[in-house]
This record gives C-alpha cells, structure tokens and sequence, in this order.
C-alpha cells in the first residue's frame, strides 16, 4: 500500500484490531449487528438480490456481506485490512454462507472489473476515507447500468455529534471512544453531489434513528445522525 492510497492506515488498523470481536453481537460491533437486519430490508426494498452479484466495498467482519448471502445474493466483501478479510472468510466457512471475501481497495476492483456487479453496497465506509469521492466514483464504476449502488454514513451536523459521538462513545458507550471524527461526517448534500457527477441518480434516503428509551433502531425520516440512500447508475 502507498501513501497515495486512499485509505488512513490508522482507521484499517483501529477496525482490524478488534477484527476477532466483530461477531461478538453484544461487542464494539453490536450496533452493526443491530442495525444489519434494517438496512438489509431497505436494499430489498429498492433491488431484487437474489441471485444477484453484490459488491460491499469496506465489508469489515462481514456482518453486511453475510446478511445479503443469507437472503440469497452472490456477494464479495473487499476490505483493506487482512485481519478483517480472514475473520468474514473463517465466519463464512463456520456458518456455511458462501461470501467470498477479498483485501484489495474499490478503486482497483473496479479497475479489474468494471461493470461486472448487479448491485454495489458501502455501509458505514465513507467517513473513514481520505477521499469518499473516489470510493463513490469507484461504486458507480463497479456497477452495471441500471444497478443499484446503496451508501450508508454519518451526516456532518452538531446533532450527529451530539448523538454519534458524545452520546453513543462517551455516556452510552455503544461505540469504542475515538471510533468517529466528527469532521469526516458528510452531509447528504454532499454525498448525492458526489454520487450524481458519478453517473448515479438519487431513489431513496431515510434515517437510522435510535431510541435511547427501548434501545431499538429504525428507519424513519431523521436523517440528521446516521442515513442510508439509494442511488442508480444511469448512462
Ligand atoms: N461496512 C461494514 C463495516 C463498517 S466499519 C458494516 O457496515 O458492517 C468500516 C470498515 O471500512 C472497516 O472494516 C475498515 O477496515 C474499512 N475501511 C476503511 N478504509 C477503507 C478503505 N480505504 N478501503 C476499504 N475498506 C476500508
């Protein structure tokens, strides 16, 4: 890897790190697991999976990855740090869903196989990277026309701070402290400027709102904190 990669080397090695706890569902990641079956039913909401060849750009343990093979896709996780790409792969061989996994960066896959999947997903990826626009062009790339391309993160305004930060690393502690910097947060501004001058056209966002009160997430219209969008590659 060289430094002019986009990737902060401190974000792969903080995630891999914690790699042998990913699936702990009441761990670090217990918001992942939490929030898995919600954005799972969002995505069937805007695509057919089945059968379909998934690419998760940033799949970590695989939480995602396996979530959509379960329900019947064709899915590569690709992930920079190698401690991660080995614990989705040994998950995968224990449960017996067949993901496949690989370390190697969007923008090379997407220089090695342009076009070549139905549908491309990237969850909770953006706000660690030195430059989200080349990840979103490298989804667009990776897509067919007509695919699917779903993005999820965090929205840079003082609530989400509040909320991603203050609140869920430091008094509720559902995140390990110093998982989010607020200033890679992106505003759905942004992310949809971004993803239009990449040839992909907004269908869909809603929020990922928690309740504090009965610890449950849902979808809903909150977008401020945390927000999943849908986007189709037009040409
Ligand atoms: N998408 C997964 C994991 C989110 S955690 C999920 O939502 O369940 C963020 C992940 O992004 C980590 O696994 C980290 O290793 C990965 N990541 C960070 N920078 C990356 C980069 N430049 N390329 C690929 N993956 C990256």
């Amino acid at each position: 890897m060289t430094a002019s990669d986009n990737v902060h080397l401190h974000e792969i090695n903080k995630f891999g790190s914690m790699a042998e706890r990913w699936w702990d569902t009441q761990g670090e990641f217990k918001t992942l697991h939490d929030i898995n079956p919600l954005r799972i039913k969002f995505i069937q909401d805007y695509a057919n999976i089945i059968q379909k060849r998934i690419v998760d750009v940033g799949c970590g343990g695989g939480i995602l990855s396996e979530g959509l093979a379960r329900e019947g896709a064709v899915v590569l996780g690709i992930d920079l740090s190698e401690d991660l790409v080995d614990i989705a792969d040994l998950h995968s061989l224990e449960s017996g869903i067949g993901a496949e996994y690989r370390k190697i960066s969007a923008e090379a896959l997407a220089n090695e196989e342009p076009e070549g999947f139905d549908h491309v997903v990237c969850m909770e990826m953006l706000e660690h990277v030195p430059k989200p626009g080349s990840i979103i062009q490298a989804c667009a790339k990776l897509v067919k026309p007509g695919g699917m391309v779903f993005f999820s993160t965090l929205n840079r305004k003082p609530k989400a701070y509040l909320l991603a930060i203050v609140a869920a690393e430091h008094v509720l502690k559902m995140l390990p402290k110093g998982t989010h910097d607020y200033k890679t947060f992106i505003k759905p501004s942004e992310l949809c400027q971004s993803a239009r001058a990449a040839g992909l056209e907004l269908q869909g966002m809603v929020g990922i709102e928690y309740n504090p009160f009965n610890r449950q997430f849902r979808l809903g219209k909150d977008i401020d904190v945390n927000y999943i969008a849908a986007f189709r590659r037009v040409d």
